[in-house]
């Protein structure tokens, strides 16, 4: 666990802020993971250190946190490099295809969270190398909220899919972006583990929701999962196989546990109506290592 020498070392007084930060976040999370159902799969904290420089992650790494996520790729592989490979990377930038490979070459990437294409995922499936012993795993990422300014398919409803009893199944409506691209991960993708989808949302609902508890964004990623989950089982078959042979038993999607589609919803500001709305995934960067430079100042410097 020691620190590779080209890791600078946070100064005392840096440390004791993050420690302190880092223990009120968790215990938060915590509590507000324990009201929802006992049955959900364990909650999961990504600590988001984008723009921060090694020696914050590297503090944080030494009280336990394992789960890290970073927006662009180059300061993705350049941290990665200087920092233990018991780390578990989680990529939550925008991702082109292009920039495929140099992710893909992280021995210790864990999870794409931000996939969207079936382009990147081919360039992504290619690119693992075969000495990777795990698949990738995959989040989708849906625009709940339409903005344009944000990434990711559309989210499905359920009168996007449903036909009505009096129509017939010819009139099913196509499969949308999302459906092809979940088959095509889980048909085509070896190399990758379609695990889940992840919203960012918009800052609207995470404000308004504070006052009325309800996030529309987060109730539209939970539908759409039910909704994807359900289908992606009438497609395949169970992810989850009892029925030995066929599938060896194994899993092709979701959750290495339970074959449940996973959430990555939350962050700062809502991670713990998040929780409660039951995510399982949450991405909280300022909560811990304070906030950030703007891109503009970054590029600045
Ligand atoms: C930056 C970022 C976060 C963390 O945001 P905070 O408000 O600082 O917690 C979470 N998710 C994504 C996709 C991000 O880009």
């Amino acid at each position: 666990m020691s620190l590779e020498p080209s890791a600078q070392q946070a100064s005392s007084e840096r440390t004791e802020e993050l420690c302190e930060s880092l223990a009120e976040i968790r215990a938060r999370v915590t509590a507000a993971a324990g009201s929802a159902p006992a049955s959900e799969p364990p909650q999961k904290l990504v600590a988001v250190s984008k723009y921060k420089p090694s020696s914050d992650i590297s503090v944080c790494f030494n009280e336990g946190q394992r789960d890290f996520g970073e927006n662009y790729v180059q300061e993705l592989v350049d941290k990665a490099n200087e920092l233990p490979l018991e780390i578990r990377w989680h990529f939550i930038g925008t991702l082109q295809s292009n920039k495929a490979k140099l992710l893909a070459s992280i021995p210790n990437l864990h999870t794409v969270q931000t996939l969207s294409s079936e382009k990147v995922a081919n360039a992504l499936n290619k690119a693992l190398p075969p000495s990777r012993t795990t698949p990738l795993n995959i989040l989708i990422q849906i625009n709940t909220s339409g903005e344009d300014a944000k990434s990711g398919l559309p989210p499905l409803t359920a009168s996007s899919i449903c036909t009505s009893p009096s129509t017939s199944p010819s009139s099913n409506s196509p499969p949308s972006e999302l459906q092809k691209l979940a088959k095509h991960i889980i048909t085509s993708c070896p190399n990758l583990r379609l695990q889940g989808l992840m919203t960012i949302g918009s800052l609207d609902q995470s404000l308004s929701a504070k006052e009325t508890d309800q996030n529309a964004d987060f109730e539209r990623l939970k539908e759409t999962r039910d909704i994807l989950q359900k289908w992606l089982q009438s497609e395949l078959g169970e992810s989850s196989s009892t029925k030995g042979e066929e599938t060896e038993g194994v899993q092709r999607w979701g959750d290495e546990g339970t074959g449940k589609l996973l959430l990555s919803m939350g962050m700062s500001s809502d991670f713990e109506a998040a929780l409660k709305a039951g995510s399982d995934i949450v991405r909280v960067g300022t909560g811990i290592f304070g906030s950030r430079k703007t891109k503009d100042e970054m590029k600045r410097l």
